[in-house]
């Protein structure tokens, strides 16, 4: 592949006073940076992007995402996670995407992520009502298109309702219960069947920019077996693998109800499935035992701080987490959940909301910390090496930001300004694995206009079916707003949210 010369530019460097180095310019031959020097000659016919003293930097890496809702953003008021998913993945057959449709959804994705200078994401796709061959082969498509950087994982719970959740068996009247003991209507068999296509027609493709992972989805809505074969999956490939665990209180509880006491850490541990290729989403109502146990088995954490406050999940603790050295990765988690798609305000929110945690000030997140979770920290989650730096060798997932814009007007201190001040307004161009994606605020490889133009027509004609489901909902929500309720009340040893400001023992 041929090389692309960057003049004239200043690279990110986190580690230098001001944040970056001097005018300089970088060439990428093969995808990944080759070659940085003050000055550079265009060999014969090479590309060449003039910086005017602009940022050349990493692109930022979603590290967390379900590109399945891209088009319900905005759909929901917030709801504590477990009567979010209520609405959100219902196995209703009215809710089945068509390929086209699956396409178009995770374009949107796409298109919001590349524009705002966001190169890479892991995208834990789940399926409504099922995965089916061709809605998987229709997403890694729109990824493929897009001309980001992605892996993929079948998101997809085979354990009954009842299985993943405490209280509810006692709580259910007797034809629900039956209802809800029912298992997940795909199996572990075809599961890791769809797996194989999955791995077989797409892993490594595109120039090795695109990639699988593997989900459990979370420990509690799996069995032990099908989690297993996941993890050897994992193994075999030296994939990701992606687990939310203990993101909210009621899952806490669940440990206690459930596994004997054991949090879903200890009982992943137990299994023998913590590993370093884990991604442990949301990481919230751990406890040091937990971090101990993450932090040995050098796994990541991921952290979604919009979500968690979008769902009233809480804080997660986010010192004591890097404190152990684990590393931490950002992500959107969903277009439902954030509503946008844009890790500028996922940096800003981190860089903000762990300053409630604690009243020793120097503990509170740096920017630059903020901005190594959104760069390397999502590359060694990806287990991509070097994917998120600058350094000689590393892929060239590059954005140039405009230093000119408001955001960095004046320029007083890089790094804080590119957390707290920018939203993905100052983006010039997006290169990723050496091809430009982005210039001049369009999308160099697909018609965006044309795909945005019909996701609005077509997902708009579905108002209808996201109405059915909703009522559908109806049914079962008092049962779920007990459960929610009786676990807010068991004391777990532990507060992550704001406690003195709310109502809630009252409401109780
Ligand atoms: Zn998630």
């Amino acid at each position: 592949m041929n090389g692309i010369l960057f003049r004239d530019v200043r690279l990110l460097d986190l580690a230098a006073p001001k944040g970056m180095t001097s005018i300089c310019a970088l060439r990428t031959k093969n995808g990944r940076i080759h070659e940085i020097a003050p000055t550079l000659v265009p060999n014969a016919g090479e590309d060449v992007i003039e910086g005017n003293g602009n940022l050349l930097m990493p692109g930022l890496i979603n590290g967390h995402f379900h590109s399945s809702v891209t088009h319900m953003k905005g759909r929901l008021p917030g709801l504590p996670l477990e009567i979010f998913m209520l609405y959100e993945c219902p196995e209703l057959e009215v809710l089945r995407p068509t390929p086209r449709e699956a396409y178009l959804r995770t374009m949107l994705g796409c298109i919001e992520m590349l524009k705002t200078g966001t190169t890479a994401v892991q995208d834990d796709c789940f399926f409504v009502p099922e995965p089916e061959p061709e809605i998987i082969d229709a997403v890694m498509q729109a990824y493929t298109d897009s001309g980001i950087r992605a892996r993929v994982a079948l998101d997809q719970p085979e354990l009954s309702e009842l299985e993943k959740l405490p209280y509810l068996t006692e709580m259910l009247p007797d034809d629900q219960r039956r209802q809800m003991s029912l298992p997940s209507r795909t199996k572990s068999q075809t599961l890791l069947a769809l797996y194989d296509h999955l791995i077989n027609r797409w892993h490594g493709t595109a120039d090795g920019r695109i990639k699988a992972a593997v989900s459990c989805s979370a420990p509690q809505r799996v069995s032990p077996g099908y989690f297993s074969a996941l993890d050897d999956l994992s193994q075999r490939h030296d994939l990701p693998h992606y687990a939310h665990m203990l993101e909210t209180k009621l899952q806490r509880v669940f440990g206690e109800e459930c596994l004997n006491g054991r949090s879903l850490v200890q009982y992943t541990k137990d299994l023998g499935l913590l590993s370093d290729r884990m991604n442990i989403i949301h990481s919230i109502w751990v406890d040091d035992k937990d971090l101990d146990l993450i932090a040995a088995s050098g796994a990541s954490i991921a952290h979604n701080p919009i979500s968690n406050l979008r769902l009233g999940s809480g804080v997660m603790p986010f010192r004591a987490i890097r404190d152990r050295g684990i590393p931490v990765c950002l992500g959107v988690d969903e277009a439902i959940a954030d509503d946008a798609i844009n890790m500028w305000s996922v940096m800003k929110t981190a860089g903000m909301i762990h300053n409630l945690s604690g009243w020793d000030y120097e503990n509170w997140p740096s920017a630059t910390e903020i901005l190594t979770a959104a760069t390397v920290g999502g590359g060694h989650a990806m287990r991509e090496p070097g994917l998120g730096s600058m350094a000689l060798g590393a892929p060239a997932d590059l954005v140039l930001l405009n230093l000119k814009t408001l955001p960095f007007t004046p320029l007083n201190n890089l790094q804080r300004q590119l957390v707290h001040c920018e939203l993905g307004t100052s983006v010039l161009a997006v290169m990723v694995s050496g091809r430009l994606v982005v210039q001049e605020n369009r999308l160099i490889h697909v018609d965006e206009e044309s795909l945005v133009g019909e996701a609005r027509m077509l997902f708009e004609e579905k108002s209808d079916a996201f109405e059915r489901a909703d009522k559908a909902v109806s049914k079962l929500l008092p049962h779920y707003r007990r459960m929610y309720h009786k676990a807010a009340t068991v004391d777990v040893g532990m507060e992550r949210r704001l406690e003195v400001f709310t109502r809630d023992k009252a409401i109780l």
